[in-house]
This record gives structure tokens, C-alpha cells and sequence, in this order.
């Protein structure tokens, strides 16, 4: 996986980029939670659960269809006063959620260990990665984090994910500054 903190990173850079306006407040954290949480699933390793299974590591919560499915609740339920069902926002809302949820799984196929992603559980439990892996893989757990490389990894983190993300927001900034400026001379 890569870390938490560049799944963070991920997930504040596509929400500012893609929501101009003030959201409320609970989009941060929700947003935060589908950009990480799908690492959860390490914690169904203590209680018996294979990394193979389709429980396991990079099993089920890293799958299109869990992606799918986390949105749609979080945006259905979390956002029910703000984004009525079937609205444009709650259209925009489950586009974002959704697309986060499976941007984890998406990254952590460009990692250089573990085991590949099942996208397509729970039809299939097939792991897959990318044809090109150069991001350093993270030890699971703090301690391997620090123990087995951990800077190594946060510095291919930066350079293959941070850096990217970054561009793409400026350019979204960008862009948005110029149409800004464009509108009243269409007028
Ligand atoms: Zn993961």
C-alpha cells in the first residue's frame, strides 16, 4: 500500500480540485475515509482472515464494487440534507466518492510487493497489479513502516504520486482562475 498520508494527499488535492465551493464540514473526513479506508481490511487479518481471501489484504475493500458501494452510502445517507437523491450534487458527490474509493486500490496496483488488487471481487478474486510497478511498497503497520524502509517509500510516494497529483490540482486551479477571468468579457 502506499501510505495513508499519500492516500490523504490524494483525497484533499481531488476534493479541492473538484469541488470549488465551501463544503460542509463532514466532507474531509469522509473523503479521508474512502481515500484510506480501505487499508482496514488488515485489521480482518488478526481475526483469522487469509491476505489471499477475498476478505484479505487488498481483497474486497479495494474492489470497483466496494468503491461503488461505499459511495452510493456515504452519499445517500451522510449527505441526505445537502444532496438530495438523484441530484446534481449528489450525481457530483458519488462521481467523487466513488472514484476516490477506487483510486486506493488503483495506487496500490503500482506498488512493487504484496499481493496484486482484486478489482473485480467479488465476482473474481484475482489480485492484479499494473504492468508498471515503480512504487515502493509500505510495511504494513507503523513499526514496519519505520523498521523496513519507510522513508524510502514515502520519497517514491512523493515522487510517483505526490508530485503528479500536485501538477494536475495546479492545472485544475488554473484552468478555473482563466475561466473566471474569460466570463465577463463573454458577456
Ligand atoms: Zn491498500
Amino acid at each position: 500500500m502506499p501510505t495513508a498520508i499519500t492516500h490523504a494527499v490524494v483525497a484533499v488535492a481531488s476534493g479541492k480540485a473538484a469541488f470549488a465551493g465551501r463544503m460542509p464540514k463532514r466532507f474531509w473526513p469522509i473523503a479521508l475515509l474512502c481515500s484510506a479506508g480501505p487499508d482496514l481490511d488488515i485489521g480482518l487479518m488478526h481475526y483469522g482472515v487469509a491476505y489471499a481471501d477475498m476478505w484479505g489484504h487488498r481483497g474486497m475493500t479495494h474492489s470497483i464494487a466496494f468503491a461503488l458501494t461505499l459511495s452510493f452510502v456515504v452519499t445517500t445517507w451522510l449527505f441526505r440534507d445537502w444532496a438530495g437523491f438523484g441530484s446534481r450534487r449528489w450525481w457530483m458527490l458519488f462521481t467523487y466518492f466513488s472514484l476516490l474509493t477506487a483510486s486506493h486500490g488503483f495506487l496500490d496496483a503500482f506498488t512493487n510487493g504484496g499481493l496484486g488488487i482484486a478489482f473485480f471481487a467479488p465476482l473474481n478474486n484475482t489480485r492484479y497489479f499494473m504492468p508498471w510497478t515503480p512504487i515502493e511498497v509500505s510495511a504494513i503497520g507503523l513499526r514496519g513502516f519505520i523498521k523496513y524502509g519507510g522513508l524510502q517509500t514515502l520519497i517514491s510516494e512523493i515522487l510517483w504520486i505526490w508530485v503528479p497529483v500536485m501538477a494536475g490540482f495546479v492545472v485544475v486551479l488554473l484552468i478555473r482562475r482563466l475561466l473566471r477571468r474569460q466570463r465577463p468579457l463573454a458577456q
